[in-house]
């Protein structure tokens, strides 16, 4: 495949921006049925090309058809769907309860689209991470610009082909390019960016935004600990967080980063990853029957390696590499300073530090940048408590790893520095949409507003 992605040109970037902003004044993409007909054309076009989404993504990260297909394709339908079965009600102008002296007042909150809105996705997910807050800024009635991200050329030369021949050109537009083309568009003003990416670029972003007031929402990364319990079923921990740390190969935003694990049970629970690393790649995750994907480029792979060839820590799993490919490595006996432990592992290696109980766990965890997911593995409701009271993180998740993205009824966005805003499901529709507060006062209430008028007498005053 290896397609040399076409980068759209800095003329074009001002036209296309300005062709969808006549789109939004002339309020053809405000009516319902015209939402939902482009999210039936974008579930369309999921279903539709799910064989060339996959090549595209097992050309540019090698990641296996199953993963897209489960992770990408499936829940991008659902998303969709969901939003075509409720977008009538979350547009619906809401009656709040007022009290009873402005009853007259038809006080309503009107649920107003915010404008034209610019997505940038990262390589990672390239088309759930398009897609899902897409599909809320079309539920709200925003047009939109898409900007893929560069480093899967494949990927985004398809949602550039593709999403013309499904939804409306004039208001939903893919732009390619790097950071020029990026700082281009970001000079222009939006309604709403919506940003999921690394955190330098976040910042990037964020101070482009402030120049136009454009609200933001940053969707960034961090490490995620998992915390293992000495109460929890220790095999079932060690098989699940491998479970986690597999996906795209750790090239994952809630990929468990590092494990805390109490010394009493770190002996079970090594055997446990081993006898599960095992079980799931009988040769190595590297041998060509294990749809074992590669880092994005050379850049993320001599960068993984390093942490892992810099590590004070034991390589105890994987360890092998070959050109392209790092195989899933377990390195133990790491301390808080270790170079695994200095940014965002974002690649398949866990590290594991061992520690004296939870409570240890939990104020390592606590001294550190917040992190997107907190995971802990745990029977007890008292961990469960002092998790909830004592940490923060973007998401809290007990007993199971990146399966908990399925809950779409809850926020999901990072707090601290793993960024700021949330969505999913209606809260994605929420953030495209401004809430337009609205009251009409009747000229019947006037003798009602008798006091209010000067001159304010003392009898005023007092009454
Ligand atoms: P990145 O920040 O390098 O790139 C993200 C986007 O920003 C891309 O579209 C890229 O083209 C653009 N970009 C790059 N440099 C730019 C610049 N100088 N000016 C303007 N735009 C620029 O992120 P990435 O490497 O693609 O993705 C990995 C990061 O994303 C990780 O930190 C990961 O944790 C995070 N992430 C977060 C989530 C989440 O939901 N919170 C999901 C996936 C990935």
């Amino acid at each position: 495949m290896a397609t040399e992605l076409q980068y759209t040109s800095l003329d074009e970037l001002k036209s296309i921006y300005d062709r969808l902003s006549a789109t939004y004044k002339s309020g053809v993409t405000r009516p319902v049925a015209y939402r939902r007909k482009q999210l039936i054309q974008l579930a369309r076009l999921m279903q539709d090309n799910q064989n060339a989404l996959e090549e595209a993504q097992l050309a540019d990260l090698g990641k296996p058809r199953f993963e897209v297909s489960f992770a990408e394709v499936s829940p991008v339908i659902q998303s969709a769907l969901h939003a075509i079965e409720h977008v009538e009600e979350w547009a619906r102008p809401e009656k709040p309860e007022v009290e009873a002296w402005r009853s007259s007042w038809d006080t309503t909150v009107y649920k107003v689209p915010k404008g034209v809105a610019l997505i940038i996705s990262p390589y990672n997910y390239p088309y759930i991470l398009s897609f899902n807050p897409m599909i809320g800024a079309i539920a709200a009635g925003c047009p939109v610009v898409l900007k893929p991200s560069e480093a899967v050329p494949n990927c985004a030369a398809l949602l550039a082909k593709l999403l013309p021949k499904y939804l409306d050109p004039n208001a939903y537009a893919v732009v390619n390019g790097g950071p020029t083309e990026t700082t281009t568009v970001l000079g222009f003003r939006w309604a709403h960016i919506f940003f999921t990416g690394g955190i330098k670029v976040g910042q990037i972003v964020a101070t482009a935004a402030a120049k136009h007031i454009t609200p933001v929402t940053l969707e960034l990364g961090g490490k995620s600990p998992v915390i293992v319990d000495t109460d929890c079923d220790v095999d079932l921990a060690a098989k699940r967080t491998l479970y986690g740390k597999l996906q795209n190969i750790g090239q994952l935003c809630v990929s468990p980063d590092y494990v805390l694990v109490p010394r009493s049970i770190a002996p079970a629970f090594r055997e446990s990853l081993a006898k599960w690393h095992k079980d799931f790649w009988p040769e190595t995750p590297l041998h060509p029957s294990s749809q074992w994907g590669k880092m994005v480029n050379s850049a993320h792979y001599k960068r993984v390696k390093g942490l892992i060839e810099r590590s004070n820590g034991q390589v105890i799993l994987g360890g092998d590499v070959d050109e392209k490919r790092i195989s899933l490595t377990v390195v133990s006996g790491v301390s808080g300073n270790d170079s695994l432990m200095q940014e965002e592992n974002f690649g398949p290696v866990l590290p594991i530090i061992e520690v004296e109980n939870v409570d240890e766990a939990i104020e390592f965890v606590a001294e550190r940048p917040i992190p997107l997911v907190l995971y802990a593995f745990t029977r007890s409701e008292e961990t469960k408590q002092k998790l909830i009271e004592k940490t923060n993180s973007g998401r809290l998740a007990l007993n199971d790893t990146f399966t908990m993205l399925a809950a779409h009824e809850i926020p999901f966005g990072g707090h601290g520095h793993s960024g700021y805003g949330s969505y999913y499901g209606q809260e994605t529709f929420e953030t495209f949409t401004h809430r337009r507060g609205f009251t009409n006062v009747p000229p019947e209430m006037e003798p009602a507003f008798g006091l209010r008028y000067p001159p304010y007498t003392e009898e005023k005053y007092k009454a």
